[in-house]
């Protein structure tokens, strides 16, 4: 199935990144999913092949296009390279850049947009801390103004790519208390005081590397601050939105895959003298996945053609997520049961992606926090 929005040029996007993640991620991605990292050359790859850049300005050196197609690439990479964890690697760009895009001066767009679109550089976003990820306008990284350089202290975590970043689009308290005092700074790689304190092991998603990274005196350019000082807060937030909408794709993407994995596997696998889609019961099973994963597909389409039309829809983006992860997780659930014993066993793609999908409820946005920004939009 497809988005209901695509066009031609949809589609001969998705063959030419299926393609792509035929030939460079599925041969390698049981792999590289075992060693918990991908080469770190595949982004230099990845962008001279223009895969990084979909959707993003021409001007930054992507390859123009808007967010229905970047939605439509990633669902394709998940799809033909079959490891959410290197895809969700490759595209730590997708959170750290939009923010610099949106906020930044053109100089700053040349110094951290276009290399990494290019694949000479790799970006990180860094919101989340060890004392909290829910509660933003709580956090605790504080850069305090010291003639021309912030002087930054602090803590992040669950930071994807974070290992291997050049830099890391960083929130950081300026000001006072809650939201009002956030800002976003480019924390590069090799600034004295900013280290990786460790790399983290995980339950799904092992081929991207997580990071706790730790800011000690870490002396940033002010010319790094991206936007206004303080006003960070509200370029997050919209930066979530987007980020939503693209957790909602993978989801997609993700229970998809899962679907085509069982349908094979029912048709191949006999169990008292038939096929295991011989039975009712698993055809059921088939049918509810496919229902479930056109609702949320029809969700997401709508989400991403309000965003690329300039709208600000935080409280359906939150809908979108909750819906598509809950659809992600029964749905790899289902798979697993379809797969009996096999499902439970690491040489099959369900069971990774049954890992996988357990993120999807937590990262980018709790569940729970999701509805209650619903809560607040519809005023209960
Ligand atoms: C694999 C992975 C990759 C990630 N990548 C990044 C990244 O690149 N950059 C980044 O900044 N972060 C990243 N994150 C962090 C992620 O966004 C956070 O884990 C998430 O926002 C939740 O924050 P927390 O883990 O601190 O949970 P907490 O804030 O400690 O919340 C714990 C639980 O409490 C409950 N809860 C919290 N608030 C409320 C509420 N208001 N009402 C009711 N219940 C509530 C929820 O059940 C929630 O799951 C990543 C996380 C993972 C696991």
């Amino acid at each position: 199935m497809t988005y209901l929005f695509e066009t031609e040029e949809h589609a001969t996007l998705r063959s030419s990144v299926r393609r792509w993640s035929a030939t460079h991620i599925a041969p390698h991605s049981a792999e590289w999913e075992e060693n918990e990292e991908f080469p770190a050359s595949l982004y230099a790859r990845a962008g001279a092949d223009g895969m990084l850049g979909v959707g993003y300005p021409e001007s930054a050196g992507g390859g123009g296009g808007d967010v229905t197609m970047a939605l439509v690439a990633g669902e394709e990479m998940v799809l033909a390279g079959k490891s959410v964890g290197v895809v969700a690697g490759l595209g730590s760009h997708a959170i750290a850049l939009p923010p610099i895009l949106k906020h930044g001066t053109p100089g700053q767009i040349e110094r951290f947009v276009r290399p990494v679109l290019e694949g000479r550089a790799i970006a990180s976003l860094g919101i989340t801390e060890p004392g909290g990820g829910s509660d933003v306008a709580g956090l605790r990284t504080t850069a305090v103004r010291d003639g021309q350089h912030y002087v930054v202290n602090g803590a992040k975590t669950f930071i994807t790519s974070g290992t291997r970043a050049d830099f890391v689009t960083t929130a950081v308290r300026t000001g006072g208390a809650a939201h009002g005092g956030i800002s976003l700074l480019v924390i590069e790689k090799g600034t004295p005081g900013f280290s990786v304190s460790k790399k983290l092991k995980k339950t799904g998603w092992w081929a991207s590397d997580t990071a706790e990274l730790h800011f000690e005196d870490c002396r940033v350019p002010v010319e790094n601050l991206i936007g206004i000082e303080n006003a960070g807060f509200l370029a997050i937030m919209v930066n979530f939105t987007q980020e939503r909408l693209m957790i909602a794709g993978q989801c997609v993407a993700i229970a998809e895959l899962a679907y085509r994995e069982s349908i094979q596997y029912a048709r191949d696998r006999h169990a008292f003298g038939k096929s295991l889609s011989g039975f009712q019961v698993t055809r059921h099973k088939l049918a509810d996945m496919a229902s479930r994963i056109a609702a949320a597909r029809a969700l997401t389409g709508e989400l991403a053609v309000r965003w690329a039309r300039g709208e600000q829809t935080p409280a359906l983006a939150a809908m979108t997520k909750n819906v598509a992860t809950d659809m992600c997780s029964f749905v790899c659930d289902q798979a697993v049961q379809i797969f009996g014993g096999m499902g439970y066993m690491r040489e099959t793609l369900v069971e990774r992606l049954y890992r996988d999908a357990r993120l999807y409820p937590i990262g980018g946005g709790a569940r729970e926090v999701m509805n209650e920004i619903i809560s607040k939009a519809e005023g209960y």
